[in-house]
C-alpha cells in the first residue's frame, strides 16, 4: 500500500536543523491549509427565497466567517442572483459574487457589463435547472447568438462562469442529493447530449473563459481527466464530489485514485462546499457548518497531499481562475 501520508514541511526542516535536536518531535503533524477559499458557497437556502439588506448580510456573513474561520477559511465565491448582495459585497474583500442568471435573461449583456465594471460581480452563474423544470426547453438554449454575444465577452475579460450543468441519475443520501431518474425519462436529451453540446458549443468555442464545472459535474476522476486534457479551459468545484462525514474515513484504496487525479490536476481544481452560509435558527449553532461545510475539508485532508498541492486546491486554483478579479487586501 503507498504511504498516502505527507508530513508538514517543518517536520522536513526540524530533521536536519540545529542538528536534529528536535528530529521526531511532532511528527505526526500532516501537511495541512491555513487558507480554504470556498468556491461556491450561498448566501440563503435556495428554496427559502428571503432577500437581506446590507446588515442583515453583513450579520450573516460575519457569523459565517466566524464559524469557518475555526477551520482556516476566510475568503468565499457566492452565488446570488440579487443586487443587494453585489453593493454589499464590493466593499468585502473576503466575499466574490457570481450573478447567478437564468436562461431567459440574456438580453442583460449590458447589465452584466456595468456589475463587473463597477466590480460588482466577479463572474456568472447558470444553473441547467433553469431549463430543465420549463417543459419543452432543452439544452439548445445555451447556445443562442444572444448567449454567445455573453460568452464572447467573458471570454474578452476572462470573466469565470460557474456553470451546474449535469445531474445525478440516481440518488447519493450520503451528501443529501437526490437523482433525477424520472427527469432523465421524460426528456428526449441525456447527461451525454447535455456535456457534448456544452463541451462543443460553449467550452471550445469560447476558450479564454475559464468554465467551472459545479460539483465535478457528477462524474469519475477518469472521465474529468479525460475532458481536463480536452479542455484547458474547464474546471471542477468539489463540492458534493469530495465529501467525506465527520468521522467517516477513506480506506488506502479509495485515497490512492483520489490522491492521483489531484496531484495531476491540482491547478484545475477548486475547493467549493455548496453551503448555505444563512442557517433559519436564532442560534449560533454550528451543524450546518459541521454537517455541510466540514465533510469537503475532511475529504481533501485525508488525501494526504503535499503541501503545496493541497494549498493549490484549496486556494491556489480559485485565486488563478478569479485572475483579475480577485479582490485584494482582505
Ligand atoms: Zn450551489
Amino acid at each position: 500500500m503507498p504511504n498516502v501520508v505527507e508530513p508538514h514541511p517543518d517536520n522536513v526542516e526540524r530533521w536536519e536543523g540545529d542538528n536534529g535536536f528536535s528530529r521526531g518531535f511532532g511528527m505526526t503533524n500532516h501537511s495541512y491549509s491555513f487558507d480554504w477559499f470556498d468556491s461556491h458557497l450561498h448566501l440563503a437556502y435556495s428554496h427559502f427565497p428571503n432577500r437581506f439588506r446590507g446588515p442583515q448580510i453583513q450579520e450573516v456573513m460575519d457569523r459565517y466567517f466566524r464559524l469557518t474561520g475555526v477551520y482556516h477559511s476566510a475568503r468565499a465565491i457566492l452565488m446570488d442572483p440579487y443586487l443587494e448582495t453585489m453593493e454589499w459585497a464590493r466593499s468585502d474583500p473576503r466575499v466574490h459574487v457570481f450573478w447567478w442568471l437564468t436562461w431567459g435573461q440574456a438580453d442583460q449583456l449590458p447589465e452584466i457589463k456595468r456589475r463587473v465594471g463597477e466590480g460588482l460581480i466577479q463572474g456568472l452563474k447558470f444553473h441547467t435547472g433553469d431549463f430543465r423544470r420549463t417543459r419543452g426547453h432543452t439544452h439548445t438554449c445555451m447556445g443562442t447568438k444572444e448567449w454567445h454575444d455573453v460568452y464572447s465577452y467573458c471570454d474578452a475579460m476572462a470573466l469565470p462562469v460557474c456553470l451546474h450543468l449535469n445531474q445525478h441519475w440516481g440518488d447519493q443520501r450520503y451528501a443529501y442529493g437526490r437523482g433525477a431518474k424520472e427527469f432523465w425519462a421524460s426528456v428526449d436529451y441525456t447527461n451525454h447530449d447535455l456535456l457534448t453540446f456544452f463541451l462543443e458549443d460553449l467550452a471550445a468555442r469560447h476558450r479564454q473563459t475559464p468554465w467551472i464545472l459545479a460539483h465535478m459535474n457528477f462524474m469519475g476522476n477518469d472521465a474529468l481527466a479525460n475532458i481536463f486534457d480536452e479542455h484547458p479551459n474547464v474546471y471542477v468545484d468539489t463540492s458534493i464530489g469530495m465529501f467525506l462525514r465527520e468521522y467517516d474515513w477513506l480506506t488506502a484504496e479509495e485515497v490512492t485514485p483520489y490522491r492521483d487525479f489531484c496531484l495531476k490536476y491540482a491547478d484545475r481544481i477548486m475547493f467549493g462546499t455548496d453551503a448555505f452560509a444563512y442557517h433559519p435558527l436564532p442560534t449560533d449553532y454550528p451543524g450546518h457548518i459541521r454537517n455541510w461545510w466540514l465533510p469537503h475539508q475532511v475529504f481533501i485532508t485525508q488525501l494526504g497531499l503535499p503541501q503545496g498541492v493541497l494549498d493549490t486546491i484549496t486556494h491556489g486554483t480559485c485565486e488563478a481562475v478569479l485572475g483579475s478579479f480577485l479582490k485584494q487586501g482582505r
